[in-house]
């Protein structure tokens, strides 16, 4: 998938409270993890904001707490990536963590449009108790996840490799969930980009059992008639 053009769409200042209009019916996927993971730097290595950035890279951890929506078009279609708060600041007071876990959760309760979640964790660190509790949360709500491990660069190849394998066993998901990502350098970045690609704009299939019978349970639907919808007419 290629970014071609993002925008800021809106916020979410309160629980509870809407999406943006322009948000409603399309496909979103929304980045999750603990202050200061590296969510914003991955947001704006992915969209390609290296000079500009989106997404704002914070001097005070645990600053951000909105849900931020942004508009992304790419080649495949539009979708909105939408931008959770960091939870887990250490410093902050429990009843204020408590708060703004409620209100994330608030926005993945409702979640017809979100086709997914990008969880990050810290390669270094691995899970920490309030990534688990995330996760759970997600798997809780069905939410398809995927998991990029942020700032690789930090560790060498083998240890990361380890380490990668090791959050693997540890969250009990499968190896292609997991994307080792440095916005720093930029690797995974593709990587991410065309799996999102795919949990986004692919038309979701049941898997047909392997030993289906070979009459004709399979022509429920017609995948040559699946083209886009969206008139390719390279808005400005
Ligand atoms: P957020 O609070 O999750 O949005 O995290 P930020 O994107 O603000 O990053 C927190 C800190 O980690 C900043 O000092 C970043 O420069 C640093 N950081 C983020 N991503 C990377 C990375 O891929 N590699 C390295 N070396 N540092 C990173």
């Amino acid at each position: 998938m290629k970014i071609k053009s993002v925008e800021f769409a809106g916020a979410i200042g309160q629980p509870g409270q809407a999406p943006p209009e322009s948000a409603r019916g399309m496909p979103q996927v929304a980045f999750s993890g603990r202050s200061n993971v590296g969510k914003s730097s991955l947001i704006n290595r992915l969209l390609g904001r290296t000079r500009t950035a989106i997404a704002r890279v914070s001097a005070t951890p645990g600053k951000t707490q909105e849900i931020n929506f942004y508009r992304v078009r790419a080649d495949l279609g539009d979708f909105f990536l939408v931008d959770l708060p960091g939870y887990g600041f250490a410093r902050a007071p429990e009843a204020v963590r408590q708060k703004w876990e409620g209100y994330i959760n608030s926005y993945l309760r409702r979640h017809e449009d979100l086709v997914g979640v990008v969880q990050l964790i810290d390669v270094r660190t691995g899970p920490t108790p309030d990534d688990l509790r995330s996760v759970d949360f997600l798997a809780e709500m069905g939410i398809p996840v995927l998991f990029a491990f942020t700032k690789a660069d930090k560790l060498t190849a083998t240890k990361r490799k380890e380490a990668i394998a090791q959050a693997v066993k540890a969250l009990e998901i499968e190896p292609d969930q997991a994307i080792a990502f440095s916005a720093l350098k930029g690797d995974g970045r593709e990587e991410l980009l065309e799996t999102l690609g795919a949990l986004l704009f692919s038309p979701t299939e049941d898997a047909p059992a392997e030993d289906a019978p070979a009459d004709d349970a399979n022509a429920d639907d017609d995948p040559a008639a699946d083209d886009d919808e969206t008139g390719s007419g390279e808005a400005a």
